[in-house]
């Protein structure tokens, strides 16, 4: 019998787990990336809450289990359409390639807020506001700081829900995760600059997962970060180079200024173009978005459709997830996979012994 073959769009951590855990089940998996390497937004991360374990070290790892005889990676590739032809599926990019296979992962991940469409905090027109992947890159030495090298005690502060629970720019949903990541940002910061002043200014503080609360704690005990409950309203210049921000302190009942060396924006998880619902491409897959990220059938499966049976989404395309998440979720819909072309080969098996058994008469 043929080697069962899974197309994945998106090589994140959801798209290479997923394609680990299909190859070690002995299935052939083609991994499509549109980028020019695999990793997605890991690719960016400096270090990981709530261990601040080292994102290269992850990535590099992730990347040298792909190297399995059963994972063809292709990267630089745009998948255009999805399509159904005789119980398989063929997906083409905008090379006009077309790969077929007897199941599709969908993992297309999710984009990151346009800071400039949130204009009062001034991203994009002063250079002390920075966002939370900017300060990534900073943390991994990539670019400098906003500020002068020689401030030995810069004035930083971080601003949650930037782009999420956010009805003025139509971002409902929390993005889950930028609470925790402003917390390890927070102390990574001061970790460099021990003299600092940090201020997190958030509406609710989720730290949902595990380690998170701890971690929390730690920022506020052992690194001195203040949290401070309120929205900013707006970010304005300041003298020596410096950016004056606009609160108010919702627990203390007070407006709040201050002039900052570098405000953070941590910015929220929106979905990603690919398949977005605007999309003409997926005329035979047929998923339910909610907000644009896609719905699977229901909260305990990955497939996205019971009309388009084989096709699955892991991962951050289905909505806000945290790394640990994302990872856990692409292993189980390898395994949901499996059932599915299990239970599909066993269809098959009967439709032949019948055809059989009619030939025989
Ligand atoms: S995780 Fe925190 S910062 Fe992010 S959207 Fe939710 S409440 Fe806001």
């Amino acid at each position: 019998m043929q080697q069962p073959t899974v197309n994945i769009i998106g090589a994140g951590p959801a798209g290479l787990n997923a394609a680990i855990s299909l190859a070690k089940l002995e299935i052939k998996v083609n991994l499509f990336e549109k980028q020019d390497k695999p990793g997605g937004h890991l690719s960016h991360w400096h270090s990981l809450f709530p261990n601040m374990y080292d994102a290269k070290t992850l990535l590099k790892s992730t990347i040298n289990n792909i190297k399995h005889p059963n994972i063809k990676l292709y990267t630089s590739k745009n998948i255009k359409q999805i399509k159904r032809q005789n119980n398989q599926w063929t997906i083409s990019s905008d090379q006009n390639q077309e790969y077929t296979s007897d199941a599709v992962i969908i993992t297309s991940g999710f984009n990151l807020f346009d800071a400039t469409k949130k204009e009062e905090y001034g991203y994009g027109i002063y250079p002390q506001v920075i966002t939370s992947l900017e300060l990534e890159q900073m943390f991994n030495k990539r670019s400098k700081w906003p500020f002068s090298e020689e401030i030995e005690a810069p004035k930083a502060g971080f601003v949650h829900c930037v782009g999420s629970r956010d009805t003025k720019c139509g971002n409902n949903w929390c993005s889950k995760v930028c609470c925790v990541k402003a917390v390890k940002q927070a102390i990574e910061f001061k970790k460099l600059f021990p003299k600092a002043e940090v201020n997190c200014f958030y509406m609710d503080l989720r730290m949902f997962g595990k380690g998170y609360e701890e971690l929390y704690m730690k920022a506020q005990v052992d690194y001195n970060i203040q949290f401070v409950r309120g929205r900013l309203s707006e970010a304005s210049p300041a003298n020596g180079n410096k950016v004056n921000i606009k609160a108010e302190d919702t627990l203390m009942n007070r407006p709040l200024k201050q002039n900052l060396d570098m405000l953070v924006l941590m910015v929220g998880m929106t979905p990603a173009i690919l398949l977005n619902k605007q999309s003409e491409h997926i005329d035979f897959v047929k998923p339910k978005f909610q907000q644009g990220f896609i719905t699977p059938v229901d909260n305990y499966q990955s497939i996205i459709s019971q009309d388009t049976p084989g096709v699955f989404a892991a991962g951050t395309c289905k909505g806000p997830a945290s790394l640990i998440d994302v990872i856990q979720d692409a292993k189980a819909t390898a395994f949901e996979v499996l059932e599915y072309l299990k239970k599909e080969k066993e269809k098959k098996a009967e439709i032949l012994e019948k055809f059989n058994m009619i030939c025989a008469h």
